[in-house]
């Protein structure tokens, strides 16, 4: 048969009539391309049953069993099954080359996807850290409108709101602090204990809303007297402020002291026109801080001699000695 159909490739013979399976068989097996099968076939026959001649017995048991099949439809379903069907005929290198293709292809398939998902990934990974990064800048920017409100709130709790100079507050962390500084430099830390006298009268005179004006003004007068770094007034309660001095001794404190006294008398002065109507008692202290002294005590120091002031006539000076 192969020979056959080499010889009609070749040209030698036109055509040959072959049983159309075992044709294309052949036709696959021997991969002879340029051969045209011829549609539709010159003959079609169906597949017949023989019997041994003579075996009338066996005929008949096939021809009633025939008669069945035919009788109830299986024949036609059978044959139904395998009408127009296309027979392929695959060789083993067709087999394996097919195989190999989808081998193939199934990887193609794989690898395409693993390139999706690690671009899909690095997409993805690349807008979370730009997302972190965008975060880390807010919580940074939220952290310092924090640090910068922390440290306005903490002014605002170190200010009298009256007078808007320090309070006694921020006195007592400053004082608690100089004190330090003058122990280790055995520096001299002076303080001033300021009263404005008979401030009840005053108000009940003049009125608290003038009273209150009169303690803003004062605290001005502080501001205006202090003039070195370390140096601070504050409002240590009610009408009475303090003022603390860094490297000062008892006798320059007083000198301070008596240009406060001095300043507050020109300004009720100037404002009634007459002496008397405002003025400030002024105790001064001063000490050099030692491990045996307790800050406590120069502030009771500076409040005593102001209350001898007070007792002296007030709109005057006291120095406190041993
Ligand atoms: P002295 O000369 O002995 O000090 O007499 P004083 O009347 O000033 O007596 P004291 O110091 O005890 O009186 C404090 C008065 O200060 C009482 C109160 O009416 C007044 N005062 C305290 N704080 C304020 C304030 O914030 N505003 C006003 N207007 N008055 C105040
Ligand atoms: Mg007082
Ligand atoms: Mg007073």
């Amino acid at each position: 048969m192969g020979n056959c159909f080499k010889a009609l490739s070749t040209g030698e013979i036109d055509a040959i009539v072959v049983d159309r399976w075992i044709g294309e068989y052949e036709l696959a097996m021997s991969r002879i391309a340029d051969i045209k099968i011829v549609e539709p076939p010159i003959e079609t026959q169906y597949s017949r049953i023989a019997v041994r001649k003579g075996d009338s017995e066996t005929l008949t048991l096939l021809n009633s069993g025939l008669k069945v099949i035919t009788d109830d439809g299986t024949i036609d379903s059978i044959m139904e099954q395998w009408r127009g069907k296309r027979v392929l005929y695959l060789t083993e290198d067709y087999f394996q080359l097919f195989y190999l293709r989808t081998v193939s292809f199934f990887f193609f398939l794989v690898a395409l996807a693993a390139i999706y998902f690690v671009r899909k990934y690095r997409k993805l990974s690349l807008e979370l850290e730009a997302s972190v990064i965008e975060r880390t800048k807010e919580l940074h920017h939220a952290n310092e409108m924090l640090k910068a409100a922390n440290l306005q709130l903490e002014r605002i709790t170190m200010i009298d709101s009256l007078t808007s100079i320090e309070n006694r507050r921020a006195f007592d962390t400053a004082y608690q602090k100089t004190w330090g500084i003058c122990q280790r430099e055995r520096m001299p830390l002076a303080l001033i204990m300021i009263d404005i006298d008979n401030f009840k009268d005053f108000n009940d005179t003049y009125g608290h809303l003038l009273g209150d004006q009169i303690l803003i003004q004062i605290a001005q007068v502080l501001k205006g007297v202090i003039k070195r770094p370390g140096d601070l007034a504050a409002r240590f309660g009610g009408e009475e402020f303090v003022v603390m001095l860094m490297n000062t001794t008892v006798e320059g404190a007083a000198v301070v002291a008596e240009e406060i006294r001095q300043r507050v008398e020109k300004l009720g002065r100037e404002k009634w026109g007459k002496e008397g109507v405002l003025t400030v008692s002024l105790g001064v202290a001063s000490s050099v801080p030692d491990a045996a002294k307790e800050p406590m005590e120069l502030i009771d120091a500076a409040d005593k001699a102001l209350y001898r002031a007070k007792k002296t006539g007030r709109n005057n000076v006291k120095v406190w000695e041993n």
